[in-house]
């Protein structure tokens, strides 16, 4: 049998970065940049005042105090927007406002706090550093200046220094369609009345929002019969998507028909099983040049194997560097047993406890119990060949929603 990592490789060496488009900036959160950025521009296109006050020359203002201010001769206002006329000579300042360009022989800002206004002139009632105020031109962005990468998720503060250069259009990694497909007999739809020998199907919509939260485009195929006449019409649907992700039917059993289906449509399958739990079985596979998956039917087998295969599949399809959740290493609260020989990945509750990460079981870890990946903010990773891990061992844990903070979340009573 294939191990996780092995599968991994042969899965992701599989998967192609989708087409590039051009969209508006304002569409781009959460998107993959798709070109290497550089500052066409210095920013700040010229050195300029940090705060409300005034520009000066601070050598004329070394002796400045409360008991003996010294007193400026007002020459100019300047506000952000406009620009400096004249130029500050011995004695002189220039009444400036954050964001406006500095005037020429001016050195620093002394803001308007520590001046006194008086008639046409100012008493600085403090000295000023050379260069104290200013934000120099090109402080916070160089002309040329690479400032971002293709691959990175394009998060608001990429946003706000993508605009900060002018761009108004971006190029990123197209989104990719994939198509979910439920199988089985025993499946009735939300909108079916439910049969009594039916359970609603809670993959084909869980897999949806694993898709829509990785950043690709779900397209719900709805359930097909365990037929096999059934699963090729809606196989040869799926074709119109980028990748296909098909759950149940996939294993041994009498009505498991996904094998013989997808190998009579020419599809290239190069794993069916893989050591782990849950998600013993599984399925990858090339259908029509198309990424194929065929995850376990049980709903907690599909959402880890989804974790495990497809959401790294899909953020190379859509061009990202960084493809994995994040692993941390926690301390593990109470002591599990498993049977050697295939990876663990077990729902778990991470917290912080006062100087590091502990780790806990959320409980029952049968694989159709979705209360219990409700419950789990990671999953802990426990390797193959181990048999029993004490309480109070390391483990990997890897994480499937934010960090967990340093404090308890505030109690929401709504
Ligand atoms: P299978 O992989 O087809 O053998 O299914 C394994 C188990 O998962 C069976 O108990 C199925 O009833 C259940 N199952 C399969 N597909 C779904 C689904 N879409 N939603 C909920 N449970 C399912
Ligand atoms: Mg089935």
């Amino acid at each position: 049998m294939i191990s996780v990592d092995e599968a991994q490789q042969i899965v992701l060496s599989a998967v192609e970065p989708m087409p590039m488009e051009r969209i508006g900036l304002d569409r781009a959160l959460g998107r993959t940049l798709a070109e290497p950025i550089q500052s066409p521009m210095d920013h700040p296109p010229w050195d300029a005042s940090a705060m409300d006050g005034y520009a000066v020359r601070c050598e004329d203002l070394r002796t400045a105090s409360r008991e003996r201010p010294c007193r400026l001769e007002v020459v100019e206002t300047v506000l952000a927007g406009q620009m400096p006329q004249c130029k500050i000579g011995p004695g002189e300042a220039c009444r400036i406002m954050t964001g406006a360009p500095i005037p020429a022989g001016a050195n620093a800002v002394v803001m308007i706090e520590a001046t006194r206004q008086v008639g046409h002139g100012v008493d600085v009632l403090e000295p000023v550093e050379m260069g104290e105020d200013i934000r120099y031109r090109g402080e916070a962005l160089r002309l040329g200046e690479k400032i971002l990468d293709p691959g990175i998720r394009i998060r608001p503060a990429e946003i706000g220094l993508l605009a900060s250069i002018g761009k108004p259009l971006v190029s990123v990694f197209q989104r990719p369609r994939v198509a979910i497909l439920a199988t089985g007999d025993e499946l009735a739809d939300l909108d079916a009345l439910r049969g009594s020998n039916q359970i609603y199907n809670s993959n084909g919509y869980a897999l949806a929002a694993q898709v829509e939260e990785a950043g690709g485009l779900p397209v719900n195929l709805g359930i097909a019969k365990d037929d096999p006449e059934a699963l090729r019409q809606k196989l040869r649907d799926a074709l119109n998507a980028d990748l296909v992700v098909v759950a149940g039917g996939v294993s041994v059993g009498d009505a498991d028909r996904v094998r013989e289906v997808s190998t009579a449509l020419g599809a290239d399958m190069r794993l069916w099983k893989v050591a782990m739990k849950p998600g013993h079985p599984l399925a990858f596979g090339l259908i029509a040049g198309r990424p194929m998956f065929g995850l376990p039917g049980n709903p907690v087998s599909a959402m880890v194997t989804f974790e495990q295969f497809v959401r790294p599949s899909l953020l190379r399809a859509m061009g990202r560097c960084d493809i994995f959740r994040p692993t941390l290493s926690a301390t593990l609260s109470e002591t599990l047993h498993k049977k050697p020989g295939r990876r663990h990945f077990v729902r778990a509750v991470i917290s912080w406890q006062g100087g590091g990460y502990a780790a806990r079981s959320t409980g029952d870890q049968g694989s159709g119990i979705l209360k219990s990946m409700v419950a789990a903010n990671g999953l802990m990773i426990l390797p193959e060949a181990v048999s029993h891990i004490p309480a109070g061992e390391h483990v990997a844990v890897q994480l499937l929603s934010d960090i967990p903070t340093l404090t308890a979340p505030p109690a929401c009573h709504l």
